[in-house]
């Protein structure tokens, strides 16, 4: 098996290098400590000093068949052999692959598709295609959401990144979706949550005037914002308001799509389909950057003789498409869609719920698929967070602690505010994970600690 050689000397250098001249996402430059990473196979990765870490982040939610996938890996190599790069005006074999694999796995009419480098660029762009589609300048989104950094993004970003962010964009608008745990509706169960979600949507939009709104962008499941699954019949109940007032309805399944809940894309579960889907992360396990846009036929019929005004150098790059068509090929021929909603159900959801009923700083266990999220608490019956929640987002010391104590047992946790979610690769073992809840264990019990 794989095991990076430990070479301290080239990982102090690796870090040296890192701390004088990368700039980090999200940081304050001096305030942080990036791992030096030597490899990663897999579910794994290491350090230079010969650690390994489980990895339950899947780097940041995007490597859903694991590290160096052999055949992707591959497919990336033969591509840059025979055509590494190419303009996107031209068909590509590679680029018109990866867009029909991709079509004939969204759901509906969602047939046609617009690469981008990322997430961000494709929220960015399916804001763009429902404005020039409706004529109409406003856009509503969640509290509670994240929808990338780039400039219409961030402004539909429901969460303290934006505030620094904000260029008090006209035209946006945020509204409360359903989450029952946290309630803006004084809701008692997820039945009256939904309705009165609904409610209140459907009282934003006639406030803000139907006839100024081009589109709601929605996360089919939030996922940085806490894996919150919706009540059944949310987005139904938002699909049916779209129709009634010619809203275009974006369906942002860059972190819940290619597989992470158990279905190709979410919107499975809810028996919904949007005029715009956004993808990015999954398409290709995050191999080479690849985003896009999923457009229905509504909206294709716009553009069929009009030209759609925007457009990438790189949209549609050669090796990421490469790596898109490896990917979802191998997803397809290791049932790796099926085997992370089995895995789910079988195994994480038990251990998540077995490991609430042991730790009282368990408050909520939530999910499905492999997509979950425990929150954290100093108390079940208030539900005050574990960590207050502050200006920058940052993980104050009870999260911390909790985050060094599963990284003591070989797990590399994600947390977020006061909750940490389980979101590890979609191919990940059995064992692996076993593995990994043994560690959870040991950290909760450092988390309980902050109890009371
Ligand atoms: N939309 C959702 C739902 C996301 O989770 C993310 C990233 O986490 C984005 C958009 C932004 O994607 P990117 O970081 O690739 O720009």
């Amino acid at each position: 098996p794989y095991v990076p050689q430990p070479d301290p000397v080239r990982g102090a250098a690796v870090k040296a290098a890192d701390r004088a001249h990368v700039f980090h996402s999200w940081s304050a430059q001096e305030l942080i400590d990036p791992l030096a990473v030597a490899g990663a196979r897999g579910s794994y990765f290491w350090d230079y000093e010969g650690r390994r870490y489980l990895d339950f982040t899947s780097g940041l939610v995007f490597t859903n068949i694991g590290y160096q996938h052999p055949k992707v890996v591959a497919a990336i190599q033969e591509q840059a052999a025979s055509l590494t790069t190419f303009a996107p005006a031209f068909a590509i074999e590679a680029r018109s692959e990866a867009a029909r694999r991709i079509a004939e796995r969204t759901p509906g009419d969602l047939d046609k598709i617009f690469f981008t480098n990322g997430g961000a660029e494709a929220v960015e762009n399916a804001v763009r295609m429902a404005r020039v589609h409706t004529k109409r300048p406003k856009v509503l989104s969640a509290y509670r959401s994240y929808h990338g950094a780039t400039a219409a993004a961030i402004n539909l970003t429901g969460d303290p990144r934006r505030w620094a962010n904000d260029q008090g964009s006209a035209g946006t608008v945020h509204f409360w979706a359903p989450f029952l745990y946290r309630t803006a509706f004084y809701a008692a169960n997820e039945a009256e949550e939904c309705e009165r979600a609904l409610q209140h949507l459907a009282d934003t939009i006639a406030y803000e005037g139907p006839s100024t709104i081009a589109a709601i962008v929605l996360e089919s499941v939030p996922g940085t914002a806490g894996i919150m699954v919706p009540p059944v019949g949310y987005l139904r109940g938002v699909r049916e308001l779209c129709d009634q007032y010619g809203i275009v309805f974006v369906l942002d399944e860059v972190m819940a799509g290619f597989g992470r809940t158990g279905r190709w894309f979410a919107a499975e579960h809810f028996d919904v389909v949007p005029d715009l889907l956004t993808f990015a992360k999954g398409v290709n396990s995050g191999y080479v950057p690849l985003g896009g846009v999923a457009i229905g036929g509504r909206i294709a019929d716009t553009f069929a003789r009009t030209p759609y005004p925007g457009g990438l150098t790189y949209s549609g790059h050669p090796l990421a498409c490469a790596a898109a068509v490896a990917t979802i090929d191998v997803m397809e021929e290791e049932g790796i869609v099926e085997g992370a909603e089995r895995l789910g159900r079988e195994v994480v959801e038990p251990a998540l719920r077995d490991l609430a009923a042991r730790h009282p700083s368990v408050g909520e266990v939530r999910g499905l698929g492999m997509f979950w999220a425990l929150e954290l608490v100093r108390d079940r019956e208030t539900r005050e967070p574990l960590t207050p929640y502050n200006a920058s987002g940052e993980a104050a010391a009870p999260m911390a602690a909790f985050a060094a104590e599963a990284k003591k047992h070989g797990l590399w946790p994600f947390v977020n505010m006061n909750r940490t979610h389980v979101v590890p690769p979609l191919n990940v073992t059995e064992a692996e994970l076993k593995e990994g809840f043994a560690a959870l264990d040991a950290a909760l019990g450092v988390a309980d600690g902050f109890v009371g």
